[in-house]
């Protein structure tokens, strides 16, 4: 029997007094997440659990939920990161340590109470809700559609939206228009680049071959180097 995590206050503290969450099995794209501190700001507050009679070189939070945006912040480091960021409508400070020298490397926490179990539990669906998740492509192409080719700070790439936007066909629809895959579509594909000559000599080899394609002509051919021709 294990209670809820209880809301104690939400704190600004310097990382060092952070840890992450042991043993955290996800691995996210922290990149991508620095990338969004930069533009949008912490706009979301990391979860860490208030532990008591921690170690004294422990820190006392641990971070059950934002372990990547915390890798961000410390992958930002300390002080100025000498990089504005650049908007549609130019330059602005970086969201992060706003281009100021004396920035301290801090996170927002919001901190919780909870046991063990809890903590395992928040950790755990923290990750999974978000992958479990899908999407509205209509929904997601109009919203992406505001960006005016600015997608910094938003996870996407020109590639991403070109994709949404004209997506590959399906299976069912390559189907559709090829047929079924046969057999032999999953053989391997030999290529090969010949000089006018050389195709003139392969052609010369193997006219005598049951059939005109280059593969009946390969096969031919390698059945006359095994002198079974
Ligand atoms: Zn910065």
């Amino acid at each position: 029997m294990t209670d809820p995590a209880r809301y104690l206050r939400t704190v600004t503290v310097p990382l060092a007094e952070l840890r992450h969450f042991p043993g955290n099995a996800k691995r996210g794209d922290v990149p991508t997440i620095l990338d969004s501190l930069r533009r949008n700001g912490q706009y979301r507050s990391l979860i860490a659990r208030q532990t008591e009679n921690g170690h004294a070189d422990d820190p006392p939070l641990t971070v059950l939920a934002g372990n990547h945006t915390m890798m961000a912040l410390e992958l930002h480091g300390p002080g100025d990161c000498g990089a504005p960021v650049k908007t549609a409508k130019g330059e602005r400070p970086c969201g992060v340590c706003g281009n100021n020298a004396a920035w301290e490397l801090t996170g927002r926490v919001e901190i919780v109470e909870c046991d063990d179990d809890t903590a395992r539990r928040i950790n755990l669906v923290d990750n999974r809700s978000a992958e479990k998740g899908s999407y509205d492509r209509d929904a997601l192409a109009e919203l992406l559609s505001y960006m005016d080719d600015d997608l910094s700070g938003t996870g996407y790439i020109p590639a991403d939206v070109e994709l949404l936007l004209a997506p590959p066909p399906s299976l069912e629809e390559l189907a559709d228009t090829y047929g079924d895959p046969e057999a032999d579509d999953f053989w391997p594909v030999i290529k090969l680049r010949l000089s006018p000559e050389e195709r003139d000599t392969f052609h010369g080899l193997t006219v005598d071959a049951p059939g005109k394609e280059d593969t009946d002509r390969f096969r031919y051919l390698m059945a006359l180097a095994r002198g079974d021709a």
